[in-house]
């Protein structure tokens, strides 16, 4: 199976699975790519589907038009799951998820994991309608086909993809309450002063924002729903809303989970593949240029924890940082000694009609400099030790973007202060 016409094989047809696979054909790797994706979809991009998706204005985004494969020549083969890796025979095994007795071994010259993450739920929201994650297109979908005919939602975790559902629902008109066990939104990643700034933009735009407090409980409806005239009924659970740790109780028709997620790396046990401690984000270990443990094996994306040049390692949830692995595991595998300009780490999140972005990696314990603010727009700066460590705006593009040549060399923060 294995030789040196397998070529490389990509497990996990989302942003990074794409991006990999441009980018060997952008750097003359000419021979056989072929790209595994689990869901019955081409490549589409998942940063919508919290935005534009929910709030009916796009349907799926494809990431690529569908004659972009035959072109490049890039063998796509979704709704197949790779349920197993043989590090030593250079193979995977592929089964077909419509049949799940099917099962093909494929071998491969090069391996690129890309396969992303899995959101958690809560105890007890198995089998209840009305109780949503979100992660994939049908995640958006099923989740939207319930706008309509909800008056009320409660999104349990105010992170990135919590606080834009919020926002969403909101704008769709449902009452939202958003829920917290953190003193603010978004405290993890951009701290506290930052957060009570998001949380004043919920709040300015109705949206109920409970912090310091999680949910203890998923309340349900039971009902008797016939599935057909002769049938005596089927038990059906709907959710009814959450009962809250301090003992009060919140009405929905929708609950969405927000709560984080999980590597996506249940096809690896018994390939001796070696997982990052959880401790330090788990994942796939990786080195510096996304070459896993076992030989000619490398993972990008959300479920791959890199190690960095400082020796720490670190798994990033972020679509320009998953954009930038592939193009580092594609440089290498395609052996181009071109250089990759380097940039400061990015991402943006869009709540409500703003652009919130941060440039660099600052840390919730950094000191933050927050240099305008209107009431709703804001600009900040980090810094650690006096040295800048990254810039955060909101509805301040601009600003933001001219703060990057600051960040690629140590600046001090009274240059940026002035
Ligand atoms: C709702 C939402 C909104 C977001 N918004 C933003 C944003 O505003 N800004 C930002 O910077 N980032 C955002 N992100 C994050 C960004 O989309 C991710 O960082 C990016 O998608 C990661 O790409 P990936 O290829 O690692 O994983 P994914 O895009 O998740 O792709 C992984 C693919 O692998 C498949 N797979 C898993 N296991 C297997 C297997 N065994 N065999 C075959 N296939 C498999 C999965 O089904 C999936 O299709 C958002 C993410 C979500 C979910």
């Amino acid at each position: 199976m294995s030789g040196s016409d397998a070529g490389v094989v990509i497990v996990g047809a989302g942003l990074g699975g794409i991006r990999v696979a441009e980018s060997l054909r952008a750097n003359n790797y000419d021979g056989q790519i072929t790209l595994i994706g689990a869901e019955s979809h081409p490549p589409y991009d998942r940063p919508p589907l919290s935005k534009s998706v929910l709030l009916g204005k796009d349907d799926r985004v494809d990431l690529k038009p569908a004659e972009f494969f035959d072109e490049s020549s890039i063998g796509l083969r979704v709704g197949e799951r790779v349920s197993a890796i043989s590090p030593d025979d250079h193979t995977v095994t592929v089964e077909k998820l419509d049949d799940p007795a099917s099962s093909e071994t494929v071998g491969y010259d090069t391996l690129i994991l890309a396969t992303g993450l899995s959101p958690r739920t809560l105890p007890g929201a198995d089998g209840v309608s009305g109780i949503h994650v979100l992660r994939s297109i049908d995640d958006a979908l099923a989740l939207r086909g319930e706008i309509d005919d909800a008056s009320t939602a409660v999104i349990v975790g105010a992170g990135f993809i919590g606080c834009e559902v919020a926002a969403s629902l909101n704008q769709r008109g449902v009452t939202v309450t958003l829920v917290e066990p953190a003193p603010t939104p978004l405290a993890a990643a951009l701290g506290t002063e930052v957060g009570a700034l998001v949380t004043r933009l919920h709040q300015a735009n109705g949206v109920d924002v409970r912090t310091g407090v999680g949910v203890e409980e998923i309340l349900t409806d039971v009902s008797q729903e016939p599935a057909s005239p002769a049938d005596t009924g089927t038990q059906a659970t709907k959710v009814r809303g959450v009962r809250l740790a301090d003992g009060s109780e919140v009405t929905a028709d929708i609950v969405v989970v927000g709560i984080g997620s999980i590597p996506v790396v249940d096809y690896l046990d018994g390939s001796g593949i070696e997982l990052a401690p959880r401790e330090s984000g788990g994942g796939i270990a990786c080195d510096e240029n996304g070459a896993t443990s076992a030989p000619d094996i490398y993972a990008l994306g959300d479920v791959a924890n890199w190690r960095l040049e400082s020796g720490k390692t670190r798994r990033v949830e972020h679509w320009t940082h998953t954009v930038e692995q592939a193009t580092v595991v594609a440089h290498r595998i395609a052996k181009t000694d071109a250089m990759i300009p380097a940039t400061p780490a990015y991402f943006w999140s869009d709540q409500y009609n703003l652009k919130i972005q941060v440039l660099g990696r600052p840390e919730s314990t950094d000191q933050l400099h927050l240099v305008d603010d209107d009431g709703t727009k804001f600009l900040g700066y980090y810094s650690r030790d006096g040295i800048l460590t990254g810039v955060v705006g909101a509805g301040k593009v601009g600003a933001v973007m001219r703060t990057r040549p600051k960040l690629l060399t140590p600046t001090p923060i009274a240059d940026v202060l002035g």
